[in-house]
């Protein structure tokens, strides 16, 4: 039996199809591979050689490998939920060796600067890890990766453990204990990397999967499965990558009380910008005046800014026809007023709901007033059923 194997199918550039196809008449093939890994389009390799193996090469029986030696039950469960949200993915039951019956998925929700949190991180991994424990720091970009003296700090400071880096690329086939994952923002360097590729380039490359993100997801599921034990993923809130958003908001198992979160970074994801839908809203203050008020964390590329709770500072949303404090712990919220769009407010005296925007000495102010019960606002809970 002649075998190829090595890593999967899918980087088979064209010209190794057609070869294995003469070869193919007078021996039988053996190979390995894994669609959820496919991560080298740009070097040709084309998911379909594993997820349609049949189509190219004819009828096949296929031995699956779904036990994992590696990475844990709970790192498991957190990539091949992600990975597999595209529909074109195998659907596939990986088992791990390893059980674990809490989350070992950390989401690490700071604005200090990286040198700092990576610190922490390492920190915290030093007070449990065995000694010998590898810490891996990968990143869609090498320059998200901590420079050659940091890690020199870290080997001096942390002697009992050994660190590594890598792009997630080159990461492909290798472990270690604890991952850090970097870098983890939105943007042409972020991840998803929304760089945008040469349409000549693109016209050698394989097609374009439909899935949006389709590689960069298998990226991030590349990077999670390097782990054995836990993976930290470091990211600040207010500029934070897509797929971050969609973990947390998906209510993947995430260890999120590792370390202490300041409300901002908590908040973050609460309030959507009602103007570019992409960015969220978070508090701000004027560099000048020192006032504070709600901007997008799109900011300067979307300039809407509204007010803040009267409150607590943080952002209000939208919620029906109410204006509701994202910060559960607060709770504020006022009705909006349907004329001049402002919030309303109860009048106790008079027993109505008067528009904020009345100003008494100006008739052209808003005099929209409702009387009887206007409601309180549906329950975050409410809203997501
Ligand atoms: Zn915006
Ligand atoms: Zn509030
Ligand atoms: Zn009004």
């Amino acid at each position: 039996m002649e075998q190829v194997s090595g890593s999967a199918w899918a980087e088979c550039p064209n010209g190794v199809e057609s070869a294995i196809r003469m070869i193919k008449g007078n021996v039988s093939l053996f190979c390995v591979g894994d669609d959820w890994q496919s991560i080298y389009r740009f070097a040709g390799s084309d998911i379909s050689y594993t997820s349609g193996f049949e189509d190219h090469f004819g009828a096949t029986s296929t031995i699956e490998l779904d036990k994992t030696f590696r990475f844990n039950s709970k790192i498991g469960e957190v990539a091949s939920r992600f990975v597999m949200q595209n529909p074109k993915q195998l659907v596939k039951t990986v088992i791990s060796h390893q059980t674990a019956l809490t989350p070992t998925v950390s989401l690490v929700r700071t604005s200090v600067n990286p040198d700092d949190a990576r610190l922490m991180i390492v920190e915290r991994i030093a007070q449990v890890a065995l000694s010998n424990s590898s810490v891996y720091f990968l990143a869609r970009f090498s320059h998200d990766l901590p420079k050659q003296e940091e890690l020199s700090r870290l080997k001096w400071r942390f002697p009992a453990l050994q660190f590594l880096i890598d792009t997630i690329h080159s990461s492909k086939g290798k472990e270690a204990d604890y991952v850090v994952m970097l870098g983890l923002s939105k943007g042409k360097y972020g991840l998803p990397s929304e760089i945008v590729t040469h349409p000549l380039i693109e016209a050698l490359e394989p097609d374009r999967e439909p899935f949006p993100h389709a590689e960069e997801r298998r990226l991030f599921y590349v990077a999670l499965t390097r782990a054995k034990h836990r993976v930290y993923l470091l990211c600040d809130m207010r500029k934070c990558s897509p797929f971050i958003q969609e973990l947390v908001k998906n209510e993947y198992p995430l260890d999120l009380d590792e370390f202490t979160t300041s409300s901002e970074q908590q908040l973050a994801l609460e309030a959507a910008c009602p103007n570019c839908k992409r960015g969220h809203l978070t508090a701000r203050s004027n560099a000048s005046t020192g006032k504070k008020f709600i901007g997008c964390t799109n900011f300067p590329l979307c300039g809407h800014t509204e007010k803040s709770c009267s409150w607590c500072d943080a952002p209000m949303e939208t919620v029906g026809r109410f204006r509701q404090c994202v910060n559960a712990v607060c709770g504020r919220w006022a009705p909006i007023c349907p004329v001049s769009g402002g919030e309303m407010k109860y009048q106790a005296a008079y027993k109505f709901w008067g528009c904020l925007d009345y100003r008494s000495s100006d008739p052209d102010s808003c005099r929209h007033k409702e009387y009887g019960y206007i409601g309180a606002p549906p329950t975050r809970k409410q809203q997501a059923q």
